[in-house]
């Protein structure tokens, strides 16, 4: 009897990202070296995890100022905050802009957080680039080859989203732009992608870790807000998110959800933070990773902290 091999399809799915396809992005390329960027003497990759946290929208001082704390206190590694935002509807906030720029400016010198902010166009650069210490590019822009290169001149860390129906070939050939410009420093985030699921608000592709991690020397990181669209989602996702093994969580955090302007339902409030950050700190010591690992302000262990993990 015959034994039959592998099928086209499995052949096809170990061919992604080859040093011949993505020679910058891939791990074929750098024989077991992984990228580990520095932020301001905070580390994204290898053995240290990062703790995104922030705000959907930038909306007003004192709601930025609160979260920052909130979040800095709980031992966040970076603030995140939109300040031109990607809506759906036209006539939904498109954000603050400059203003929400000013005030990311002010919560990263009250907190010492280095910031995290999306950049929407290329014409925003000048004005992004001033404030954000890592730049985003949405899920909606992954394949905005003009603004990938762009972010690739900047000479400023990356995050780079997933787009809602990108394969992992099509998001490390989006990474490529940015490298291929000499722009080392780029992290993947895996934010949900559309299936036929409507249970929920994306399907949160946790085998994209395992499998990027495989192919590309790149950190990856999580957002479980956006692939939840609940609050209730947010900390089981997380979890088994760095259990997998990523790099680092990008969560939404708001003072008062229920009244944000934009994502109030997946955004954690910033009073159950604290507990939430502690619970992801054990799931990430299961896959070998420390939380606020190298040379960043170590994790506080405030007294009223609660073991999360029941
Ligand atoms: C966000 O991070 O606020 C956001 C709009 O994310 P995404 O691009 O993944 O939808
Ligand atoms: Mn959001």
């Amino acid at each position: 009897m015959t034994v039959m091999k592998g099928t086209a399809v499995e052949e096809e799915a170990l061919a992604i990202a080859t040093a011949e396809t993505c020679p910058l992005a891939s791990a074929q390329t750098t024989a077991g070296r992984r990228t580990v960027i520095e932020i301001d003497g905070r580390r994204v990759g290898g053995e240290s995890f990062a703790l995104i946290a922030g705000p959907c929208t930038i909306e007003t001082r004192e709601q930025t100022m609160q979260t920052a704390r909130a979040v800095r206190d709980a031992g966040a590694t970076l603030l995140r905050g939109g300040a031109y935002k990607p809506r759906t509807s036209p006539y939904a906030f498109q954000g603050l802009g400059q203003e929400g720029l000013r005030l990311l400016a002010e919560a990263k010198a009250e907190t010492g957080l280095p910031v995290v902010t999306e950049l929407l166009d290329v014409a925003d650069a000048e004005a992004v680039l001033e404030v954000a210490d890592v730049v985003q590019i949405g899920a909606r822009n992954m394949q905005n080859y003009a603004l990938l290169a762009e972010v690739g001149r900047a000479g400023r860390p990356v995050l780079l989203k997933r787009g809602l129906s990108s394969t992992l070939e099509e998001l490390l050939m989006a990474a490529e732009y940015v490298l291929k410009e000499g722009n080392p420093d780029v992290m993947l985030c895996e934010r949900g992608i559309r299936t036929f699921e409507n249970a929920y608000r994306f399907t949160l592709d946790l085998t994209a870790v395992p499998v990027l991690k495989e192919r590309t020397h790149l950190p990856v990181i999580v957002d479980p807000s956006h692939a939840a669209g609940r609050r209730e989602l947010v900390t089981p996702l997380s979890l088994a998110a760095a259990a997998a093994g990523a790099d680092g969580l990008i969560v939404e955090v708001h003072p008062n959800p229920a009244e944000a302007i934009c994502d109030g339902p997946q955004q954690l409030r910033c009073d159950e933070f604290a507990q939430y950050a502690l619970a992801v700190e054990r799931a990430a010591a299961l896959a070998g990773k420390t939380l606020g690992a190298g040379g960043s302000v170590a994790v506080a262990s405030p007294p009223e902290r609660e073991p999360a993990l029941a």
